[in-house]
């Protein structure tokens, strides 16, 4: 049997524009994704048969989290072996044991970076040899963050997030990120953006965001930090608000939502300032779970 362990990097949008609704049904995006160390592990085994199977093991959320993880064939690693296996014309079977820690429904792209692991896993036990760019076309398929998620740093994505372009970056940035109680769902989120925001203007990312990120300016990166997503998910989950407004009175650079919500993510200026925020954090209505990080961080990887 061979066996591998991928890291699986959660993301955050430093920018998110929402654009129009296209004919096929998704949003046309702009956004500015980072990676983050942040990550669930996925271990890839090889099988002597063509079964796939999954096992979730979560040791950080509180609460059940991990059983809205699906265990068949809706997780989308799964999906993601089942894709390549197919497009190799292969019959290999694999069993999947993923290391929950991104937030479940968060926003973070946690489902969307298990299956760019699990890509990456397979390939390797299963001795495919296909590059990353082949990949990322399987990964286009599975969901608009998947291919980001494979890049890892900082990328923009354009199309429906799945179109990545490379962007200049210098130095590392830490962050807090507010872990709600409870997820929200991505389509119910667009769907209240549709309502509060009809006609959206063409999508677009503030040069203000790329020059902070290229010239390490994290007080710049902070004013210029903006989600588009966050008006819809606050009018979702009021309490957002309140969460937001103490992690900035403690001492964050900026707050803002991450992706679809409720995860919150907090800007540091200095490591320093961790500690504080993070009591102040745990305090916040319907708070979780509270985790300095930093990012970028490499997209998903082979550690072992
Ligand atoms: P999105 O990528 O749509 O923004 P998200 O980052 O908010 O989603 P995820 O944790 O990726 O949230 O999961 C969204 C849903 O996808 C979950 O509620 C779950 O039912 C399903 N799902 C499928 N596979 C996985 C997985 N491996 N990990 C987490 N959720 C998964």
């Amino acid at each position: 049997m061979t066996s591998t362990v991928v890291r699986a990097p959660a993301k955050i949008n430093l920018g998110l524009s929402v654009g129009p609704l296209r004919d096929d049904g998704f949003h046309e995006l702009a956004t500015v994704y980072m990676a983050l160390d942040l990550h669930d592990t996925v271990r890839v085994s090889s099988r002597d048969d063509d079964q796939v199977t999954v096992t979730v093991q979560a040791d950080v959320q509180e609460g059940d989290e991990a059983v809205a993880v699906p265990l068949g064939p809706d997780n989308l690693a799964v999906r993601a072996v089942e894709l390549l296996r197919t497009a190799a014309g292969i019959t290999d079977g694999v069993d999947l044991a993923i290391r929950k820690v991104i937030p479940v429904a968060g926003g973070m792209a946690g489902g969307s970076s298990d299956a760019a692991a699990a890509l990456v896993g397979a390939n390797h036990v299963w001795g495919l040899g296909w590059d990353r760019e082949a990949l990322a076309d399987l990964a286009a398929e599975l969901g608009s963050d998947v291919p980001f998620l494979l890049h890892g740093g900082v990328g923009i994505g354009t199309g429906r997030g799945e179109k990545i372009s490379p962007v200049l970056s210098r130095g590392r940035y830490g962050f807090i990120v507010a872990v709600a109680s409870e997820g929200l769902s991505t389509p119910s989120v667009y769907a209240e953006f549709d309502r509060l925001e009809p006609e959206p203007e063409p999508p677009r990312i503030a040069p203000e965001l790329m020059a902070a990120l290229r010239g390490h300016d994290t007080e710049r990166l902070g004013e210029h930090l903006a989600n588009d997503l966050e008006a819809a998910a606050l009018s979702l989950r009021p309490e957002l608000d309140r969460v937001l407004q103490i992690g900035v009175d403690a001492g964050a650079l900026a707050g803002i939502v991450s992706g679809s919500g409720p995860t919150c993510v907090f800007l540091l200026e200095d490591d320093g300032d961790a500690a504080l925020l993070t009591t102040a954090l745990w305090a916040a209505p319907g708070c979780a779970d509270v985790i300095h990080t930093h990012g970028p961080a490499a997209g998903a990887r082979i550690v072992s």
